[in-house]
């Protein structure tokens, strides 16, 4: 890419703009200008066909087809051909769907097309409208699995996978979020790799928890998982404090690449939306896409974007969760109730910030006639004192009990209950079973890109 003055960070008064060119690296993606491509192939007459873009033209002689595709603004160009592929096709408003799938999967054709269909119709209403005319799906070999390119996405599946098991929604909806995180927000993936496969893991792991209530990656009975929650668990789950989003791929050290492109920035996505609203969020999502749809979006044009629709400032927020690594733990220590002489309690309750991220968060008592109160502290001080007054004992309090806040790393630790109460238990054995079954998961999904 030939940055001109004024683009990405190229300083708008700088004399001439400069080459963006990195050797390749392992985990670097893509980055590339638009363009038209103009592409004949001629292929055995038997072969079916899948491109990005529309076919201008298709002529059979002597046993050989040859198909002649046009794609318009994109910045790459993918095409696939076999004599296997099953077709399976869908219009979904002005979008013509075709799904190729290899014959063991043949079950699983309608799942590919009704995936796409769940993306495109969130995508519409969440971020912007898919400019493309057509979408391939392509149920891809091996390692070919799970990847993107503009107008024709590969899934991923297996045989027989069951319906509560996810996976090929998953891969689809994901890869179907690079037409915008990738395709027409084309951002630099080898230096702000987090624009594309985070934004992009964030609102795939809202469309699935939309799509799929419940546990809508996993859902075996008591074993469920949702997507929001496997991107938390993914970004908890090691040293949350290495690896700040805005890295270049190749200086991140061993596995920091993976968790700092995906779940993280899912996360502090998904914690973002917690904080100020889903409306607030959307608008956000909907006025970036405006903006910068067909051009190359930076994390700082990103934050502006950001600012400029909420009317905050968000340096607080970026400096510590996008350029630094802060880390969440917000704890309740102790509660003390103190019996006045009139009768009443004074009940001071103390909690605790664990590491170095700062977060403001809601403190709620409730006491033993069941009364709630909330306090809200801004997360600044290492620990502080909150004092209630009340006609009876505090028995629970509880910090962040909405659990808006998903990149506190621990919310084990942000209720205390000083009478027993079955539901601590509860919840603390709910999160020990989604961590444990995260493994398998990750293990299924690791060939994802
Ligand atoms: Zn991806």
């Amino acid at each position: 890419m030939y940055e001109i003055p004024g683009q990405r960070y190229v300083p708008k008064d700088a004399l001439k703009g400069a080459w963006n060119a990195h050797q390749f690296h392992e985990n670097s993606e893509f980055y590339a200008d638009f363009g038209t491509y103009d592409v004949t192939m001629t292929v055995p007459e038997d072969y079916v066909v899948g491109a990005s873009g529309l076919i201008e033209s298709e002529s059979n002689s002597d046993g050989q087809k040859t198909v002649r595709y046009l794609a318009d603004d994109v910045h790459d160009f993918a095409w696939t051909a076999s004599q296997d592929y099953l077709v399976f096709e869908q219009q979904w408003q002005h979008v013509a769907i075709r799904a190729l799938v290899r014959p063991a999967h043949k079950g699983q054709g309608q799942r590919h097309i009704d995936a796409a269909v769940t993306a495109l119709e969130r995508y519409a209403d969440w971020v912007g409208e898919y400019p493309y005319t057509t979408l391939t799906v392509v149920d891809a070999i091996g390692g070919a699995n799970g990847m993107e390119y503009p107008t024709l996405i590969t899934s991923g599946t297996a045989y027989a996978l069951p319906q509560s098991a996810r996976f090929l929604e998953l891969v689809t909806i994901h890869e179907f979020g690079h037409q915008y995180f990738y395709g027409l927000l084309a951002s630099n993936e080898f230096e702000e790799a987090w624009l594309d496969e985070g934004m992009n893991s964030y609102i795939e792991s809202r469309i699935m928890d939309d799509a799929y209530p419940g546990g809508s990656v996993i859902d075996f009975g008591p074993f469920e998982l949702g997507d929001i929650e496997m991107q938390r668990l993914g970004y908890v789950k090691d040293n949350p404090s290495k690896g700040a989003l805005f890295t270049s791929s190749w200086e991140y050290s061993m596995g920091d690449y993976g968790k700092a492109s995906y779940p993280k920035p899912a996360t502090v996505m998904n914690t973002l939306e917690r904080y100020w609203g889903w409306e607030m969020q959307r608008e956000f999502l909907r006025t970036y896409y405006d903006t910068w749809r067909f051009r190359h979006p930076t994390t700082r044009d990103l934050q502006d974007v950001a600012e400029s629709v909420s009317e905050q400032d968000l340096d607080w927020f970026f400096g510590q969760f996008v350029y630094g690594t802060a880390v969440v733990d917000q704890e309740v220590v102790s509660i003390l109730n103190t019996r006045q002489d009139d009768d009443t309690f004074r009940t001071r309750v103390r909690v605790r910030r664990n590491e170095d991220g700062v977060f403001p968060t809601t403190l709620q008592v409730r006491t033993a006639t069941d009364s709630t109160f909330t306090a809200q502290w801004d997360g600044v001080d290492q620990w502080k004192d909150i004092s209630f007054s009340s006609p009876s004992r505090v028995v629970e309090a509880w910090l962040d009990p909405d659990r808006a806040i998903l990149l506190d790393i621990n919310h084990l630790n942000n209720r205390m209950v000083i009478a027993p109460e079955a539901d601590n238990q509860f919840a603390r054995k709910a999160q020990l079973r989604a961590a444990s079954f995260f493994q398998t998961v990750l293990f299924v999904l690791g060939g994802l890109f």
